[in-house]
């Protein structure tokens, strides 16, 4: 995954998308990258580590004051091989960088931006740049998409910003423009903090899916070039997305109350919390967390204390090392839960090796039980988009009760006493949008790009 950022503004283009990309850092953490444009050619920045570490003083004399196009990204993908984005590619006439938040499904290996830039490249060869946008968009037709691209002409000099959503609008797109800028990012809270710096924003809302927007010295333009089928990925209010990111006009930290509303009500937890506190698991568990309390009417505790400087553990691929780390990750206040039955809540379960490390700390502690609250439901299926290397804990049980895939999955892990899952019903009225208007693929193996 990756967050992306795009920028088309007269004023310090590149400040304020260095700004607005810390806001979608959470979106990928493995390498940032940069590329600014004016009425030169474009250039491009980047390196692995953190937009923190990437952008330091020695980037500082890369910055030039008349760049008034910049795209960026925070980008989680592997970078084992080849360059970082964004990609930087060139045709007779254009030269085009960009970085793609999604999958583009191809044989060879290749990373989602060279196969989209080298099918763009190709068109441009022919075509005008809106024949050969719109004609890559309708090839792509099992790819999904949210894309920023900075394209510079060598015959006009000058550059313009381009930005691409699939038509089944999978990952989340936000654009906020006035009369004079114009920005765009994976997510909606990077748009707040740039209110909150000064930016008054005419228009703010989500890319249609199925659209292109351009914006250059000639303005603004937006074409429906396919008709949106509507896919979002549910997941992306139950874990991917900020809690103070508002998607598709719901905000993700109620869709999380909602989620732990549900959670209580589903499995009639009332009856049964005498000698019991309950904890979110840092970050993840805290939204459903507050939910969760609503509806039992207690307050939650603080019990599980992370380390924020380990960074995301569960993308360690050593499953020996993962353990670890996760291990090193979090310490347990054990005056919170000492002698007490816990109940900790998070998001999901995929391996169970987050979860087994943080219940078996809390034993160590004093905690007398744990039980584990999991705000989304089951995962059945391996994402389309992700390699199928991780084993997920409830697939095996696909089929049975909720109670039952609980009852199953807390014997596979051992220091859990009880687990308890929303069901699909559950996440489908939380978030409030149609079902056939979401990907649950995870869930119900129903896959949205090929209609199976
Ligand atoms: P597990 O207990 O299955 O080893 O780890 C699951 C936890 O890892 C989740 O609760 C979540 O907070 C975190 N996590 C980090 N990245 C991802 C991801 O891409 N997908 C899922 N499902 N969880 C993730
Ligand atoms: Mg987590």
């Amino acid at each position: 995954m990756q967050g992306i950022v795009g920028v088309y503004s007269k004023k310090n283009a590149v400040r304020k998308a260095i700004n607005m990309l810390y806001g979608v850092q959470h979106r990928g953490q493995e390498s940032s990258g940069l590329t600014a444009a004016g009425d030169n050619s474009l250039r491009t920045w980047s390196d692995v580590g953190l937009v923190s570490k990437v952008f330091n003083e020695q980037f500082n004399p890369f910055m030039h004051p008349n760049d008034y196009l910049v795209i960026c990204s925070a980008s989680g993908e592997s970078t084992g091989q080849g360059q970082l984005p964004p990609l930087k590619f060139e045709s007779e006439n254009y030269a085009i960088s960009l970085a793609i938040d999604g999958f583009i499904p191809n044989s060879n290996g290749l990373a989602n931006e060279e196969v989209f830039g080298m099918k763009l490249i190709s068109k441009l060869s022919h075509a005008p740049l809106e024949k050969a946008l719109t004609e890559t968009m309708r090839e792509l037709e099992n790819a999904y998409y949210s894309l920023v691209l900075a394209v510079h002409s060598r015959e006009t000099e000058q550059s313009e910003l381009v930005v691409m959503r699939d038509r089944w609008g999978i990952r989340p797109l936000y654009i906020g423009y006035n009369d004079d800028d114009f920005f765009v990012a994976s997510e909606s809270a990077p748009f707040d903090l740039l209110e909150s710096m000064g930016e008054t924003l005419n228009i703010r809302g989500d890319v249609n899916p199925g659209t292109i927007i351009r914006r250059s010295e000639e303005g603004m333009s937006e074409t429906q070039v396919l008709d949106p089928t509507p896919a979002h990925c549910a997941f992306e209010w139950v874990y991917f997305g900020r809690p103070d990111s508002v998607i598709e006009g719901r905000t993700v930290h109620n869709v999380r109350k909602r989620l732990g509303h549900a959670l209580v009500n589903t499995h009639a937890m009332k009856e049964s919390i005498n000698h019991t506190v309950l904890i979110p698991i840092p970050d993840s568990g805290r939204s459903v967390c507050t939910g969760v309390a609503e509806a039992l009417d207690i307050t939650a505790d603080e019990g599980v204390i992370k380390n924020a400087y380990l960074g995301r553990t569960y993308i360690i691929n050593d499953p020996e090392y993962r353990k670890i780390a996760s291990d090193l990750k979090h310490n347990i206040i054990k005056e919170t839960v000492k002698g007490k039955k816990v109940i900790i809540t998070d998001d999901s379960i995929v391996r169970g090796t987050v979860s087994e490390s943080i219940a078996k700390s809390l034993l160590k502690a004093g905690a007398a039980e744990v039980e584990f609250l999991v705000s989304y439901a089951p995962i059945y299926y391996p994402c389309f988009s992700d390699p199928p290397d991780k084993p997920l804990t409830a697939a095996q049980y696909k089929g049975k009760s909720l109670e039952e895939i609980g009852d199953l999955v807390a014997s596979n892990i051992p220091s859990i006493n009880k687990v308890k899952y929303n069901s699909p019903r559950n996440i489908i009225k939380a978030i409030g949008l149609p079902l056939s208007s979401l990907c649950t693929m995870c869930i119900d193996g129903k896959n949205p790009l090929t209609n199976m």
